[in-house]
């Protein structure tokens, strides 16, 4: 796997290569095939990864928080609303949703865990989303959890094993 801090370089370097391949499955890959297999990599290489130990997407993006979560995180870190959504985060302009204020995430902590623990968003919960259905149609947002996610870059150069798609570099 390759290490976190080199993810963005070489997604970089396989940029041209990357969209191609998304060209590529657009026009030859079977809906739920690709599901399968995106969820079948997923499972496999996530259960052998401690996410600890990387925290990109904790790092390169703000959080985000849904309305819906404010109450509960805000009893989980023994704060009013009021004093959530004062000392970490900033509303959206269009409402209903909040982000931290800071990129690496507010809630990151040093060691790698997150301070909201369960009541962490689902968006959180679900990141790189290379499980969820209908990838065929998220492709972009593969291309860019695979400039982020070591484990989603190891899910896109698998895949592209498995159809055989040709390296340019
Ligand atoms: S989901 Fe991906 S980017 Fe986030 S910590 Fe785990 S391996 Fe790193
Ligand atoms: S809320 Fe927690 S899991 Fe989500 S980005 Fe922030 S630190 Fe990471």
């Amino acid at each position: 796997m390759i290490p976190p801090r080199k993810v963005k370089f070489e997604a970089g370097k396989r940029e041209h290569e990357n969209i191609e391949f998304r060209t590529f499955l657009k026009c030859n890959a079977d809906e739920q095939t690709l599901d399968e297999q995106f969820a079948k990599l997923h499972k496999e290489l996530f259960e052998n990864y401690d996410c600890s130990r990387c925290r990109n997407c904790c790092k390169m993006y703000y959080g985000a928080i849904p309305q819906e979560d404010i109450e509960a995180d805000a009893k989980y870190l023994g704060l009013t609303k009021e004093e959530l959504i004062g000392a970490y985060l900033r509303e959206q302009p269009e409402g209903g949703s909040y982000t931290t204020k800071h990129k690496p995430c507010d809630f990151l902590e040093e060691d790698g865990s997150c301070r909201l623990g369960e009541c962490r968003p689902k968006s959180c919960k679900q990141y790189p989303y290379t499980d969820q259905p209908e990838r065929l149609h998220s492709l972009y947002s593969v291309l860019e959890a695979v400039e982020v996610c070591p484990v989603a870059f190891e899910i896109y150069e698998r895949l592209k094993k498995e159809y055989g798609f040709g390296y340019r570099r």
